[in-house]
């Protein structure tokens, strides 16, 4: 059997779902091809089981300090009765909604899902569930999947897809890698009673990020009693006495109830038939696109995680959306400006950044790079013993100041930093921050407060 459509996806994840849409909503006749749950990585492994757990681990957090606000004291210990596993059958009760609000919009706008596995078989075909799906336009759309670790012992870890499953909180748990899932795993575990061991490669964790996050994400991380362990290359996984040994190549052996990789993510490509269509890939196995996010192959196009793109469900989403504009929607110049694109580690305290950090801005900008810090205490810990510190930069450029980089790391991060990166897309300077009325008390007036 032989269908042919304007638009043929492939994968229904973040990307996949909001391109198909979106050609659809302008009268294309669009199929998605999906082998797993609808949602992709964000809805099943990713953005939504993980800001799940990273509530619970807040609300653990607030249990420890609810005797300071005149709670019963008791509070705090019930933290240590945190029911893993009822959480892991209501966040997936959730998810089960998801996927079904997913097929059930698809459906409402006219695109026809194939529930299979899909593969270019030319420029023009996909075969997926024993049909072949004939399309002026592909859109591959197919993520990425965790990268393991090369050595001995490796298939004995977990990654982050195995997080999700676990059933109940591993007691001691390494953490291999200083990215953002493993400083938010570490959290979360951290938070609901883990002890945990972060092992990182290099000395800093979220290098890519300017040096005061990762400064105070180290900070917050001993706080917390999560240990971190830097120049620390895990050699071996074995079968320990206890659960399982993770050597370290300067010989050193830590006893563990579980290993959880979290370094890195690799673009999924391998069975999708690209080398059929002659798709070409760039080192790294992405499939390299231009800025409209067009390949090699005319009529053949990709967005997210696949592509070398940040991997974040906001620039898929974006990348699709913007993508069907142009192509089915007659916008000629619409297609996603990589820069400026905010972001939010869910660490504890949470983590927001936009722009560019200290050193990128200095070398991008030279000597007329300002930057203007502040660390204070939220008003939130005023009452209470322990207290955890907040802080926050903007990075200023030439002479009229011009914010190119926020970056804050305190309580309120996640939901400050939204605003702040529309002003920095706007080309806001010091001065339109300076005379911005204050909204207080909250953190998020330290950014316009700054002197
Ligand atoms: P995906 O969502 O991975 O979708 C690809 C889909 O294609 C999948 O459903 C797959 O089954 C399907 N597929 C693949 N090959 C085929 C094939 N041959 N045939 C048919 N179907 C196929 N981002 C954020 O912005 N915020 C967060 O807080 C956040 N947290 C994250 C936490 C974790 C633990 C992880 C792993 C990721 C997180 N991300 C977060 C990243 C985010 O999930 C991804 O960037 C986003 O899902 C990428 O969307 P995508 O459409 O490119 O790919
Ligand atoms: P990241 O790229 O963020 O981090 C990978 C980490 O693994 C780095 O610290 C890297 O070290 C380390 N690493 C890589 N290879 C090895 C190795 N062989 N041995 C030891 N360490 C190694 O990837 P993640 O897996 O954390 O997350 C994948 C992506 O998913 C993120 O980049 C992000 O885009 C997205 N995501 C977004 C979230 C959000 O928006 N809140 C949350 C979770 C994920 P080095 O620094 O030395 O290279």
């Amino acid at each position: 059997m032989t269908d042919d459509f304007d638009l043929v996806v492939l994968g229904g994840g973040s990307g996949g779902i909001a391109a198909a849409r979106r050609g659809a909503s302008y009268g294309a006749r669009v199929a998605l091809v999906e082998c797993a749950r609808l949602g992709g990585t964000c809805v099943n492994v990713g953005c939504v089981p993980k800001k799940v757990m990273w509530h619970a681990s807040q609300i653990a957090d607030m249990l420890h300090d609810a005797p300071g606000y005149g709670f019963p004291a008791a509070l705090a210990d019930a933290t240590q009765r945190h029911d893993w596993a009822a959480l892991r059958t209501r966040r997936e009760r959730y998810i089960e909604r998801l996927n079904g609000i997913y097929a059930a919009n698809l459906d409402k706008d006219g695109v026809e899902l194939v529930r299979a596995h899909g593969a270019l078989a030319g420029p023009r075909d996909i075969l997926a569930g024993g049909r072949r799906l004939r399309a002026a336009r592909t859109l591959v759309a197919t993520g990425g999947r965790p990268a393991s670790l090369p050595v001995p012992g490796a298939e004995l870890a977990i990654d982050s897809n195995g997080f999700f499953a676990l059933d109940a909180c591993p007691r001691r748990v390494a953490i291999v890698g200083a990215g953002y899932i493993a400083v938010e795993l570490a959290g979360v575990l951290r938070g609901l009673g883990a002890e945990v061991d972060v092992l990182v490669r290099g000395d800093r964790l979220l290098r890519h990020f300017d040096a005061m996050v990762s400064e105070a994400l180290l900070a917050a991380c001993t706080d917390s009693g999560i240990r971190v362990h830097f120049h620390a290359r895990v050699k071996a996984i074995a079968k320990g006495a206890g659960a399982l040994d993770a050597t370290l190549d300067d010989g050193t052996t830590l006893a563990v109830d579980c290993v959880l990789l979290a370094t890195g993510r690799v673009p999924r490509t391998a069975d999708c038939g690209l080398e059929a269509a002659g798709v070409a890939l760039g080192a790294k196995g992405h499939v390299v696109v231009d800025a409209w996010q067009e390949t090699n192959v005319a009529g053949i196009a990709a967005v997210g995680d696949v592509t070398p793109a940040p991997e974040l469900t906001p620039v898929a989403i974006a990348a699709g959306r913007r993508w069907a504009d142009r192509v089915f929607g007659g916008m000629q110049d619409r297609r996603l400006d990589y820069e400026n694109i905010p972001s939010v580690v869910f660490t504890h305290p949470p983590i927001g950044t936009v722009g560019l950090t200290e050193d990128a801005a200095r070398a991008r900008f030279g000597a007329g790079v300002k930057a203007y810090t502040s660390r204070f205490r939220a008003l939130y810990y005023g009452v209470l013993e322990h207290k955890r510190e907040s802080r926050v930069k903007l990075v200023c450029a030439g002479p009229e100041e011009r914010v190119v980089g926020v970056h804050v790391v305190g309580t309120g991060a996640d939901e400050l930093l939204q605003g702040f990166a529309v002003a920095v897309r706007m080309g806001a300077t010091k001065r339109d921050f300076d005379d911005t009325v204050a909204i207080h008390p909250t953190s998020a007036e330290e950014l316009v407060t700054l002197r």
